[in-house]
C-alpha cells in the first residue's frame, strides 16, 4: 500500500509549537508585537504583525524553529511500523521558499533527526491530488480540509480502495468533514480506522 502524508500539523505539531516559539521570541527580543488570536490557521496569523514582517521573520528565523518541531504522538512508531511491514511512504509538503530559507535542507534534516522513514518526498507541492495520482496512493493524510477534499474527490474517480483522512488539529477540530473524508483524532485512531475499515482488510 502507498501512504501519502502531509508534514505540518499531520506528522509534526507545527502550529501549536510555532505559536509558543514566536510568542517567546517576541518577548525575549522585546519586539513591538502581540498575540491577537489562538484558534486560526497558521501560527503567523496569530500575531499583530503585517505579512511582510511575518515573512521576513520566517525567512530569518523560521528554519531554526522548524528544526525543533515535535512529532505528533505515536507518529514515528506508526511510520516505522508501516515501513517495516513493506508499505510505501510518500511525504508531500507545501513548504516552499516563499516562507522558508531552505525548506528542502531543513525538512530532510528534520526527517533524519526524527528517524522517520520515507521512500519519496515532494517539497513545495500544494496540488497533492496530482502527487497521489503520480504515486498511485491508497491512503492520504493531511490536516488541510481543502486539500483533503480535493484528494478525496480524485480518489472517488479512480476506485473504492482508497481513502483520504483529515488529521485533527486545533484549528480544524470543529469543522465538518466533507463527503468521502474520514477524520482521525491521532495516529492510534488512524491505525484503528485503517485496520477496521470495510474497504481495507489488511493489517499494519
Ligand atoms: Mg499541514
Amino acid at each position: 500500500m502507498v501512504f501519502v502524508f502531509d508534514l505540518d500539523d499531520t506528522i509534526c505539531d507545527t502550529d501549536k509549537y510555532s505559536e509558543k516559539y514566536i510568542r517567546k521570541y517576541i518577548a525575549k527580543h522585546k519586539l513591538p508585537y502581540k498575540q491577537i488570536a489562538t484558534n486560526v490557521r497558521f501560527a503567523e496569523k496569530k500575531f499583530d504583525w503585517d505579512i511582510e514582517t511575518a515573512l521576513r521573520w520566517y525567512k530569518n528565523f523560521g528554519d531554526e524553529m522548524i528544526s525543533k518541531f515535535p512529532c505528533k504522538k505515536n507518529a514515528v512508531k506508526f511510520l516505522q511500523g508501516i515501513h517495516k511491514a513493506g508499505h510505501v511512504i510518500v511525504i508531500a509538503t507545501a513548504r516552499s521558499t516563499v516562507w522558508h530559507a531552505q525548506p528542502r535542507e531543513v525538512t530532510l534534516k528534520w526527517l533524519e533527526d526524527n528517524k522517520i522513514p520515507y521512500d519519496k518526498i515532494y517539497i513545495g507541492r500544494e496540488d497533492k491530488e496530482k502527487v497521489c495520482e503520480e504515486v498511485n496512493a491508497d491512503f492520504f493524510i493531511d490536516d488541510d480540509m481543502i486539500i483533503v477534499d480535493k484528494v478525496a474527490n480524485y480518489f472517488a474517480t479512480v476506485g473504492v480502495n482508497k481513502q483520504a483522512f483529515l488529521a485533527t488539529t486545533n484549528y480544524n477540530k470543529n469543522l465538518v468533514v466533507p463527503n468521502g473524508v474520514v477524520r482521525v483524532k491521532d495516529f492510534n485512531d488512524l491505525t484503528k480506522k485503517i485496520m477496521t475499515s470495510n474497504h481495507f482488510m489488511y493489517n499494519i
